[in-house]
């Protein structure tokens, strides 16, 4: 039981860091915050803005020297997040083979750069 309740509050701390909305400034209520994953020490988690209604992702990492995270504004739903992190990652060799059939054949390069 100790050690949830540690790990509940690491959560807790962590989600300080995210207070407000980088785009209007706005409060986020801490029961707005969803935990989307964890692992280890690493928390990805989800926020919509009330006010302005824009969403942040942000991976908090608790670390020996103390609590940092990351944010990044999405146009993703939650549960998008769940469905892409297991979906494969795009390879190098996938960029160059889609860069190879898009200078191959002009017909698709024009389709999609529209
Ligand atoms: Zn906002």
């Amino acid at each position: 039981m100790a050690p949830r309740r540690k790990k509940r509050s690491h959560v807790e701390e962590g989600m300080q860091l995210i207070q407000q909305c980088p785009l209007c400034e706005a409060v986020y209520e801490p029961l707005e915050i969803k935990v989307i994953d964890e692992r280890d020490d690493k928390h990805l988690v989800f926020v919509t803005c009330k006010k302005c209604s824009h969403s942040v992702v942000a991976l908090i990492q608790h670390q020996a020297n103390g609590l940092s995270s990351m944010g990044l504004i999405t146009d993703t739903e939650p549960e998008d997040l769940g469905r892409l992190k297991n979906s494969e990652t795009v390879s190098w060799d996938d960029c160059i083979a889609w860069h190879n059939f898009l200078k191959e054949d002009q017909l698709s390069k024009e389709t999609f750069l529209k």
